[in-house]
């Protein structure tokens, strides 16, 4: 419970933050100051369970010691030698990723928004170099209520205009489709033989946990390969178990690899949340379109970012945290439906594993979502709305079921609040 007079280092920190900040985002008023697993600690010592896990960054609990093991033996060693050089991790970490997700290759970034870049990259260079689509002709094919990062061509592919205003002129060369809608998808590419690929996101995570009918992506896929239409997906959110299954667009134990994208864009989760990482995987007739010198950054495929990533995606083998999060979210989910039919404050509960939502009735302006958050947090559970009356609710994969039901028991005590 918070109120002791330390409130005022809080404070203190959050007016520094407005001073000296840039105001590009509108945080929940806690300070958090340390992590370990499920939980975070504010700078007054309040003790909370952790419902975002940094936007599924943190899959793997804060701090996880293992990573952080890791992470200290690279850290004294070497950290970045730029890719002008080789180093001794780059190898190590590309040959594991592509064997547990089943590409050729792997081409390591650094945050999510730069593998979506370099996917759109890819999907060009293969447009005009494999496909034998006209120069600069190419056209990349997104959903609506997409969220894919915050560059200018990234959003110049979204709808949303809180991300979009005064921030054109945007970059061409991008259709839209509505999510969820296969047929709009056909009509567009029989209309249009510019279509190179499209980049979709299996549930649609910021804008509020949307999950598509069950066999949405596959018919998308089948269209992609029919078409010549490559099927790129973004499981920067949905990947690395969050949703009870390594990713959630194929099974990646399963010989055939049904469903398998051509392209799939991997990130947050995929360092655990210690530094930034992102992954772009493609077999070769797509990556090899890329040639010396024609992309890169500084530190994307460091030594210390690969070390990190491969021990980060060792932990959610090793702890079976697909399985976690299948089984706890089915359980978090029917509790969150139980706790609906006595109160009329939640529309819909929606989600898959461990990534979902809660839809408050109220309108997309109300501020009712964001004060049943500061609610949570007064008892101790930290979330926060996403697109007004949405509150995503997604806690790190090694949560325990007596924790969710410890949880369950906040979420019905906040609301009840305001019933
Ligand atoms: C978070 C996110 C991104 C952008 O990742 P950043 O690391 O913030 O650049 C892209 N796509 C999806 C689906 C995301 O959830």
């Amino acid at each position: 419970m918070i109120n002791s007079p330390e409130l005022n280092i809080s404070n203190a920190l959050i007016e520094k933050e407005s001073k000296y900040g840039a105001h590009n985002y509108h945080p929940l008023p806690v300070v958090l100051e340390k992590g370990k697993g499920v939980f975070v600690w504010d700078v007054e010592g309040n003790q909370y369970f952790d419902f975002l896990s940094a936007y599924s960054a943190v899959n793997q609990g804060h701090c996880h010691p293992r990573i952080i093991n890791a992470l200290k033996l690279q850290v004294e060693r070497l950290t970045l030698t730029s890719r002008a050089f080789y180093n001794d991790k780059l190898g190590d970490f590309e040959e594991f990723i592509c064997n547990l997700f089943g590409f050729d290759k792997a081409l390591i970034m650094n945050s999510g928004v730069e593998a979506v870049e370099s996917a759109m990259k890819l999907c060009r260079k293969w447009a005009y170099q494999v496909k034998g689509i006209q120069p600069d002709q190419a056209k990349i094919v997104f959903a609506t209520g997409n969220f894919h990062g915050r560059t200018i061509s990234v959003i110049s592919a979204s709808d949303d205009e809180t991300a979009r205003k005064d921030f054109g002129p945007f970059v061409g060369g991008i259709s839209q489709v509505p999510y969820n809608d296969v047929d709009a998808f056909h009509t567009l590419l029989k209309e249009d033989r510019h279509i190179a690929g499209f980049i979709i996101e299996p549930i649609q995570g910021e804008a509020g946990i949307v999950v598509p009918d069950s066999d949405y992506l596959s018919r998308i896929r089948a269209l992609c390969k029919a078409f010549n239409v490559l099927f790129i997906v973004d499981e920067i959110q949905t990947g690395i178990a969050r949703t009870g299954s390594m990713v959630a667009s194929y099974d990646i134990n399963s010989a055939e690899k049904t469903d398998q994208p051509d392209i799939l864009i991997l990130g947050k989760a995929i360092s655990g949340g210690v530094i930034p990482v992102s992954a772009v995987l493609a077999n070769d007739e797509i990556m090899l379109t890329i040639k010396p010198g024609e992309h890169g950054s500084t530190y994307g495929g460091n030594p210390l970012a690969c070390a990190v990533a491969k021990e980060a995606l060792q932990v959610v083998v090793d702890e079976n945290l697909a399985y976690n999060a299948f089984t706890l979210g089915r359980i978090f989910r029917s509790g969150l439906k139980d706790i609906a039919k006595r109160t009329n404050l939640i529309r819909e509960v929606r989600g898959k594993g461990l990534l979902n939502a809660i839809v408050i009735n109220s309108t997309e302006n109300s501020d009712m979502a964001w004060n049943i958050c500061l609610k949570f947090k007064e008892n101790g559970l930290l979330a926060k709305p996403t697109h007004g009356n949405k509150i995503r609710l997604a806690p790190p994969l090694v949560i325990t079921e007596a924790q969710i039901n410890e949880c369950l028991l906040i979420i019905e005590k906040s609301l009840l609040n305001f019933a």
